[in-house]
């Protein structure tokens, strides 16, 4: 059974001309493939359903929010649905629960661990065209669950790999996976083809364009994934192993952030165990802490100690600092007007001097540069919001991605 999976995003849905275009991109694979559809809510929804539970309140019941916020799916297949049946194909939608999708893990970050197949299946064997809800299922209690924003990425992989789909499809509305966001930057390159481990980097550094579990479970399942537009019909981004690429380049692409928040702790007792007490019970309340440095106390006794966090969780973090009695400081400070640029590529293993470039670079642009995290494959620096736009422009000459 030759079968493919379909996703298209919030904007590729986002008016009703544009679903007529998509029910036009899907009758084009049924000639040769049998096709299942995720579709993300039209653009806007999800944040218009997220606001309306902000004016219930600020601790909405996290089982209702995924009750409300995955609503706007059911929506936009429905009409995606009632489209090709227009056009004469056989078509229904599928709510998440009517499938079933289950999922594992807390509301609002549930993870898909199994899809039944065998409704799915028998509807494609009558020749039907199913179009189901992204960025959903339910969970052991029969509740429904959301997987995190964007998360429709991720039930067209999990399809992929439950349906052992020949091609996974991932309709957005840029033409694949660019250098840099290319709405941020004209000069900015589009890739061929990307490993799952840069394209992992890449988003979870801050490129919108794939949401990150979605790769980790592409990854972990050896799922092919093309990124493309449904605007034109220009070539995508093939996202694959290592294996199937040939690189010649250091660096593959830049990220940058827009909610990170810088905490210091100023003259933080220099001794064992202190920072862990201080990382315990931001982890024991589910705050991500992400960029560390700690200064070399010049005295021996005192040092400060800063880290980042993600701009909504700062007045929590702050909350928790304060009133942890296992530590003393003298003063606490935030900043919330950093962000973080970061440069990935497989290239710089086997390259070296790629920090000392990365750099020089940005001290040629008078930028400085706040906390450094590095991995084997990608290089993070802290800066100045302000200045993110240039670092970006000037590092993307450097690495000469533009060519
Ligand atoms: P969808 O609604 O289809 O899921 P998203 O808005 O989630 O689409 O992702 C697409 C957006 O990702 C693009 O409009 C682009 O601005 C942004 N983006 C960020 N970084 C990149 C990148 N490196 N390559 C392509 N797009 C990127
Ligand atoms: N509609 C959801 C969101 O906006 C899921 C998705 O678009 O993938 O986050
Ligand atoms: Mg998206």
């Amino acid at each position: 059974m030759k079968i493919i999976v379909l996703k298209f995003g919030g904007t590729s849905v986002g008016t009703i001309k544009r679903i007529k275009k998509v029910a036009n991109i899907i009758a084009r694979y049924k000639k040769k493939y049998y096709v299942i559809v995720l579709s993300s809510a039209m653009s806007g929804v999800t944040n218009n359903l997220i606001n309306l539970s902000k004016k219930i309140s600020k601790n909405f019941s996290a089982s209702e929010y995924d009750v409300l916020v995955s609503s706007g799916e059911q929506m936009s297949c429905a009409l995606i649905s009632a489209e090709l049946i227009n056009k004469g194909f056989n078509s229904r939608s599928w709510i998440s629960w009517q499938v079933p999708i289950l999922t594992e893990g807390k509301y609002k970050f549930s993870r898909i661990n199994k899809i039944n197949k065998n409704q799915i299946i028998s509807y494609l064997r009558k020749g039907g065209i199913p179009i189901i809800t992204g960025f959903q299922g339910i969970n052991n209690k029969n509740r429904i669950t959301t997987i995190g924003r964007g998360g429709t990425d991720a039930s067209a992989i999990m399809f992929a790999k439950f349906f052992k789909a020949q091609k996974c499809i991932i309709y957005t509305d840029v033409d694949g996976v660019y250098s840099t966001d290319p709405n941020k930057l004209k000069s900015a390159k589009k890739i061929k083809v990307i490993s799952y481990e840069e394209m992992l980097e890449m988003a979870s550094l801050g490129a919108k364009v794939m949401q990150p579990h979605s790769i980790q479970d592409a990854r972990l399942n050896r799922v092919d994934i093309e990124v493309r537009s449904s605007f034109t019909d220009n070539k995508g981004t093939l996202i694959t192993k290592r294996k199937n690429i040939i690189n010649n380049k250091i660096i593959t692409g830049i990220s940058s952030t827009t909610n990170d928040a810088k905490v210091t702790l100023l003259g933080v007792r220099d001794k064992p165990g202190i920072a862990a007490s201080i990382f315990k019970p931001l982890s024991e309340n589910s705050i991500n802490v992400d960029m560390v440095v700690q200064n070399i106390s010049a005295n021996g006794r005192e040092t400060d100690l800063t880290f980042t966090v993600k701009s909504e969780d700062l007045s929590k973090t702050k909350k928790i600092v304060l009133q942890n009695k296992k530590i003393n400081f003298r003063d606490l400070v935030f900043d919330k007007s950093v962000s973080k640029v970061s440069i990935i590529g497989v290239g710089m293993v086997t390259t070296p001097g790629v920090t000392y470039r990365m750099f020089q670079a940005l001290a040629k642009q008078k930028i400085n540069i706040q906390v450094i995290s590095t991995s084997e494959i990608k290089i993070s620096v802290l800066i100045e919001r302000k200045n993110v736009q240039r670092a970006i422009l000037s590092l993307h000459k450097e690495f000469k991605l533009n060519k």
